[in-house]
């Protein structure tokens, strides 16, 4: 047996015992080995248990070699299979033979491949069936289509499936160049997600499976082994599997998930990349080999496994990465989903910085769980009320019903909700990172209806997942799909009759509502929320005190600043006593006491408290989170209007680096550039001022469209140290591009700028047309009242050269 490169004397001593004892168990009868491994391990638990699970492993595989085994060709008992006419074998498996057949009746000319189980009987009948089932869901042009479905006389069942004209993937990419690979494996990667979101894992995903139609395109095929996430405990299933794409829970028979497939896509990625197995040297060892081998690490890196120096340069470094991540034997360590290690070949592919190499470092998980210490935190929160809640109905309903087979439908249907929404959180955390929330929405739409769909016999049962799923909706800004999931409990309160989570919807509620603009209905929901809070309010200190932060917003928002100030410093002294200053709440209530205060104009006190908040946040570890951020934002605005460029200058570089590696390039960023270019503008910095605007504007554009206030605003900026610069002629055009778009939308200010740019460049132009824009100017300043103060200087030099 080939020995696993590389293991250290005692692990090496520890493998040789695992075997022996091994070796020994499978010289026993079935029911022998556990009393003689229990026996024979003696105190050491460990072994124990490690021998145990490679014994099911092994014994997996004795499965897999009795299985696999080529049995002698049988022709089936008749050339016709109802419509069909059988033509010729074109496959053979574990289970049966394919054959390539065409319609009889002469209706049409179709031709189709028909795969004929062996035998009849035992758990071959039912794995078929059931992949007949699960391909029945999987309309793809990634995966081989089921067509039709019948039995023989002699009971053998058979599937028609769509004839794939096409070559097997190994013998397809001896052709193809090494982008034309990765091109074909996101084909690949493509169908298997798909297949992901109808909740069926393959398992048996590798390159046998795989053809490649003459277009280019490919179908997977072979879902003999697949498994819906939703149910079907079996363990027939898992007994036939290929050792060597199997990942290691496979191979020790613990939990499957999408996460197994990504394993195997790892495998197929080295494989298209190095041409040869990652293995390499175990092929053939069997599955004990294997796991011992896969559950140490990934195999040796793509880059290690080929002998062309310059294939091994081209692999080093991302696409090793790649691999490496996709191939973890932790299956939380791997990529949290295909369409994640997709996307990071993508990446790859574009020259973008890939997720997997961030990993290696350690640095850009730690980054992102500082990002997401607050969403995570939240929807744990919320998955675990969800875990609860289902628990809850299906013991409720089993009591009631007292009826095994509702039992387990029940226990299944709450496991595939768990599985389903664990899929969807790091989904979710992923998109977010991107900006795009939108994958991550259409999984949570597709939960939202199903489990509704599920549960609509049972308002009460399905309000605690309701409320959850609307939560999550939340969490991830979708606030469009949140909204009707809570107005739907609350339609059915008197039904629910639990107040106390009626409060808690209506808060849920008015957060939501008031993010889409609804100000009136947001304040309307608290006050119901705080009313009932108050009628026991030791019992709700905590919610109250959460909701003050709501409740200032809502103030501010309203034109109150001075009351929301007001709120925020009563819960401060509350929020100090319950959670100490140094905790998640304290820091967040004191970032919206800094905003609070900067928006009532108390500069000095802004700054101080959001200093407070920033010490709060490195001390949490949250420095580089978007709540550190916002408070840096806060802070450099304070700075700014107080008129200490410099002290601004460096806040808002902080700002702006933290949020371009949080978020990349979006509206906000672009947003945070124009500030910038500002202050670097005030600086006297004027080229970098200038390059500062030009990447802000280009992102605007893209983000937010040309008549956005934002994009206008970047124009305005650019014009005005364009001007600053003397280049008049493309200042003017700048602003020339400003007033070319509808203004009605834009702030009073920004219209002055824009206006006063105009009448600058005139002015330096000797257009006569100077005159009037600085009329407009001044009346725009005037209806500004002393909002306009900051720009009397620059009115008044052109009121001097008039
Ligand atoms: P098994 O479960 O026995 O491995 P497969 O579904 O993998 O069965 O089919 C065995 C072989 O038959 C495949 O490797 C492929 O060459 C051929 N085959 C199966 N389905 C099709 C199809 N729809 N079109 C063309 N060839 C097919
Ligand atoms: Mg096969």
């Amino acid at each position: 047996m080939t020995r696993p490169a590389g293991p250290s004397g005692d692990e090496a001593a520890r493998f040789a015992r695992i075997e022996a004892l091994l070796d020994a168990a499978l010289d026993l009868p079935a029911e022998a080995r556990e009393a003689f491994l229990t026996q024979a391990c003696g105190a050491d638990h460990a072994l124990c248990r490690e021998a145990r699970s490679l014994l099911a492993a092994a014994a997996a595989s004795e499965g897999f070699l009795e299985t696999s085994a080529p049995s002698p060709a049988q022709s089936p008992p008749e050339r016709m299979l109802g419509p069909w006419r059988l033509v010729r074998p074109i496959g053979r498996g574990g289970m049966g033979e394919v054959w390539l057949a065409e319609r009889a009746d002469g209706r049409f000319e179709q031709q189709v491949a028909i795969k004929l189980l062996h035998r009849v009987g035992g758990d071959e009948d039912a794995r078929f069936l059931r992949e007949q089932r699960l391909l029945a869901r999987l309309e793809h042009p990634g995966i081989a289509r089921l067509i039709d479905a019948g039995a023989l006389p002699d009971g053998r069942p058979y599937m028609v499936m769509e004839y794939v004209d096409g070559t097997p993937l190994q013998v397809h990419v001896r052709a193809l160049a090494f982008d034309q690979r990765l091109a074909l494996f996101l084909r690949i990667c493509e169908a298997v997600a798909f297949a992901h979101r109808h909740l069926v894992i393959h398992r048996d995903l590798k390159p046998e499976n795989i053809l490649v139609r003459r277009d280019g395109r490919v179908a997977l095929l072979d879902f003999g082994i697949a498994r819906r996430l939703d149910g079907e405990v079996n363990q027939t299933g898992d007994l036939r599997l290929t050792p060597r794409y199997a990942a290691p829970e496979q191979l020790s028979g613990d939990a499957q998930s999408t996460l197994t497939d990504v394993y195997a896509l790892g495998l197929l990625l080295h494989e298209l990349l190095t041409d040869r197995s990652p293995w390499g040297e175990l092929v053939g060892a069997g599955p004990i080999a294997l796991l011992q081998r896969a559950r140490r690490g990934p195999p040796p890196a793509p880059s290690a496994s080929v002998d062309s120096a310059v294939r091994a340069r081209a692999l080093r470094g991302d696409l090793d990465a790649i691999v490496h991540k996709a191939l973890r034997p932790e299956p939380a360590a791997r990529y949290a989903s295909v369409e994640a290690l997709a996307e990071d070949v993508r990446r790859h592919q574009a020259h973008r910085t890939v997720a997997a190499r961030g990993d290696a470092l350690g640095y850009r998980v730690r980054r992102l769980l500082r990002r997401y210490w607050f969403a995570a935190a939240a929807v744990t929160t919320v998955f675990i009320g969800l875990l609860v809640a289902l628990s809850a109905i299906s013991m409720a309903r089993n009591e009631a019903v007292r009826e095994r087979d509702i039992a387990q439908t029940e226990a299944r249907r709450s496991k595939a909700v768990r599985d389903y929404l664990g899929l969807m959180f790091r989904d979710a955390g992923r998109h977010a990172r991107d900006g795009d929330a939108l994958t991550a929405k259409a999984v949570l739409d597709q939960a939202a209806d199903r489990v509704v769909q599920d549960f609509s016999d049972d308002p009460v049962a399905s309000a605690d997942v309701l409320k959850a799923l609307g939560e999550l909706h939340f969490y991830i800004d979708d606030y469009a799909a949140a909204e009707p999931l809570f107005r739907r409990w609350l339609a059915q309160e008197d039904t629910i009759a639990d107040p106390e989570a009626a409060a808690a919807v209506r808060f849920a509620l008015a957060e939501t509502v008031n993010r889409m603009g609804h100000g009136a209905e947001a304040r309307a929901l608290l006050d119901a929320a705080q009313r009932y809070w108050q009628t026991d309010p030791v019992r709700h200190a905590d919610v109250l005190l959460t909701s003050r932060m709501l409740q200032a917003r809502l103030q501010r928002e309203g034109g109150d600043p001075a009351g929301a100030l007001r709120t925020l410093e009563a819960a401060l002294p509350q929020r100090l006593a319950r959670s100490g200053s140094e905790h998640v709440e304290t820091a967040t209530l004191l970032t919206n006491l800094g905003v609070a205060y900067v928006q009532a104009g108390h500069l000095d006190q802004g700054i101080e408290v959001s200093r407070r908040a920033l010490e709060r946040w490195d001390r949490l570890q949250m420095g580089s989170g978007s709540e550190a951020l916002n408070t840096l934002n806060n802070l450099a605005a304070a700075h700014y209007r107080q008129g200490d460029m410099e002290a601004a200058e460096a806040t808002f570089a902080r700002a702006l680096e933290l949020r371009r590696e949080l978020f990349g390039p979006s509206a906000a960023t672009a947003a945070l550039i124009g500030n910038y270019a500002r202050v670097v503008h005030r600086q006297g910095r004027l080229v970098e001022a200038l390059a500062l605007c030009a990447e802000g504007e280009i992102m605007a554009l893209a983000h937010a469209g040309s008549v956005s206030p934002l994009t206008q605003a970047l124009r305005v900026t650019r014009g005005e140290v364009l001007l600053a610069l003397r280049r008049v002629d493309e200042a003017r055009a700048a602003l020339d591009a400003v007033f070319r778009e509808d203004l009605s939308g834009l702030p009073a200010t920004l219209r002055l700028r824009a206006t006063l740019g105009m009448a600058e460049a005139a002015r330096l132009q000797d257009d006569p047309a100077a005159a009037a824009a600085f009329d407009q100017a001044q009346a725009l300043a005037d209806a500004l009242g002393t909002g306009a103060a900051e720009f009397e200087p620059r009115l008044d030099a052109l009121r001097r050269a008039q």
